[in-house]
């Protein structure tokens, strides 16, 4: 089912994709996959709504705006629920990210403060100056399977705000969390068509980037695709941000609280069971600490509990797909080959009912930088442990991986932590804080392979990519003022 001008539309009968409970391995819906003529509809619609949206008053926006975030706070278990159902996240992370969505449209009701534009008057006798930031028309959001209502929360909101009509193209893997948030939307007075939800893969997404009517296109997922929706998005003349992978490195310094450090790369390297693009995976162990920071994390890492998402005594949940599983998996066996000791091996025993997507947490020690499981997205719950000598060196790692999301460090010295701060090249970076995400009113983004395009992605950066600005030079004069065929020239 699709989400378009308000109501639910099935589209022609065609392709389909199972849903899977990946606590159970239970097939919960097959999910039909958009085809072109959904694609074209949603635009079309999409495209006829912001005519009259991108006129609405701030305050029609707000109101919305406002009413949404109510009824987001009065359903973040109910929302919660559908997030661990399909994707599998533990339900106090699944909350988590409901409330981080929820601050994004809480900076979405600040618009007319956002909006509010900047002029000079009597730049020249009897001229004003004014600038004027207007709408896209309609824009599009392709988003990944591991934050399913939040990511989507970081676009809509904000491009909607912005006056544009949006078209919503969720993960194929766990889509009923965008539905219904999307769902809310309309439930808060927003007018049909101005936000459409189109279920699909690649074939709905490749519709989006050619199609004349779409004006921009946010994107949050894999690298390769990242770059290959940059190109085809700004090659077919829109703005594209397109937000990739990771693999982000905890830099532990010497004279860190060890226990501390311990703590955040356990939760940071296993929480949702690692498919966060803000995981921590890989620990920078430098100086003399190794082996004690490496028992503080395999002493914690030891004792969380995995199992289903929606009982209060899990930690950890399963991954996505058996497919994705099997892949994480794999990485256990290639990098004992290329030199790492295992000090703790998830794939050591089943977890979890046959059919179930359950793996647990591995620890690898002395990962060699050219193995797989150090140059690799693993996306999983493998924690990778880097030993080097200096300060220095652990930059130079760092500094070397082509990805740059985010990167901590742990020290309690503050002239080093600032140090640290100016030369790494990461777009968001931790200081005693392992998943550094910016609240809403900053904006989120990485660097390198983490992100192609200008903006990040909600805070300030939103406004601009969503808009488009605009300078207009006024003058008001007498009747008769003559006529004057020089360039025109302040005076
Ligand atoms: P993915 O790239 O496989 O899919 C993301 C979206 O793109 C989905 O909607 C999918 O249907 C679509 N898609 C997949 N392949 C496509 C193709 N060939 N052509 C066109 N569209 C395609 O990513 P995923 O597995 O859903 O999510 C995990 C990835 O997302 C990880 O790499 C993670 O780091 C990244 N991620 C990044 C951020 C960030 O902010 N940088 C946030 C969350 C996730």
């Amino acid at each position: 089912m699709h989400w378009i001008g308000g109501k639910y539309i099935e589209g022609a009968a065609g392709r389909t994709v199972p849903i899977t409970n990946p606590a159970t391995g239970e097939v919960t819906q097959q999910l039909a996959l958009a085809d072109e003529a959904v694609v074209d509809q949603a635009v079309a619609v999409a495209a006829e709504a912001a005519r009259s949206w991108s006129r609405s008053s701030l305050s029609k926006r707000t109101q919305v705006l406002f009413k949404y975030r109510e009824l987001l706070d009065g359903h973040r278990d109910e929302i919660a629920r559908l997030i661990t159902a399909e994707h599998g996240k533990v339900h106090s992370d699944a909350l988590g990210e409901v409330a981080r969505g929820i601050e994004v449209v809480e900076f979405a009701c600040s618009i007319p403060q956002l909006l509010k534009s900047a002029g000079s008057y009597e730049v020249s006798t009897g001229v004003d100056v004014r600038e004027i930031r207007q709408p896209l028309g309609v824009v599009a959001g392709i988003t990944p399977f591991n934050f399913p209502a939040m990511v989507p929360l970081w676009m809509f909101p904000m491009a909607i705000a912005c006056g544009n009509s949006f078209i919503l193209k969720p993960s194929e893997k766990d889509p009923s969390a965008a539905l219904r948030v999307a769902e809310l939307m309309a439930d808060a007075g927003l007018p049909p068509g101005v936000l459409n939800v189109v279920n699909g893969d690649q074939v709905a997404v490749r519709r989006l980037l050619e199609h004349p009517d779409v004006a921009a296109i946010s994107f949050v997922g894999s690298t390769p695709v990242a770059q290959s929706i940059y190109r085809a998005g700004t090659e077919a003349g829109k703005r594209v941000q397109a937000l990739g992978g990771a693999k982000n490195h905890m830099v532990v310094l010497p004279d860190a609280d060890l226990d501390l450090a311990a703590d955040s790369a356990v939760s940071a390297g296993f929480g949702s069971a690692g498919e966060r693009c803000m995981a921590i995976s890989v620990v920078v162990a430098v100086g003399g600490i190794g082996d004690e920071l490496v028992a503080k994390i395999a002493e914690r890492a030891k004792g969380l509990r995995i199992g289903p998402g929606d009982q209060e005594t899990s930690d950890m949940g399963p991954l996505i797909t058996a497919a994705h599983r099997d892949k994480v998996a794999s990485y256990l066996p290639s990098a004992r080959e290329q030199g790492a000791e295992i000090v703790l091996d998830g794939t050591a025993e089943q977890v979890g009912p046959e059919g179930a997507h359950f793996l647990g947490v591995s620890l690898l020690d002395k990962v060699s930088v050219d193995s797989d499981a150090y140059r690799d997205e693993i996306f999983g719950p493998v924690l990778s442990v880097i030993r080097t000598e200096t300060y220095a060196e652990a930059m130079d790692l760092v500094n070397s991986s082509p990805w740059g999301n985010g990167a901590a460090v742990f020290t309690s010295d503050g002239a080093v932590a600032r140090r640290f701060e100016m030369e790494v090249e990461a777009g968001m970076v931790g200081v005693n804080v392992p998943i550094p995400v910016p609240v809403a009113y900053h904006s989120f983004g990485g660097w390198k392979a983490s992100l192609f395009g200008d903006h990040h992605i909600y805070g300030s950066d939103s406004v601009h990519f969503y808009t488009r600005g605009k300078i207009v030079t006024s003058r008001w004069v007498a009747p008769g003022a003559g006529l004057e065929m020089a360039f025109p020239t302040n005076s």
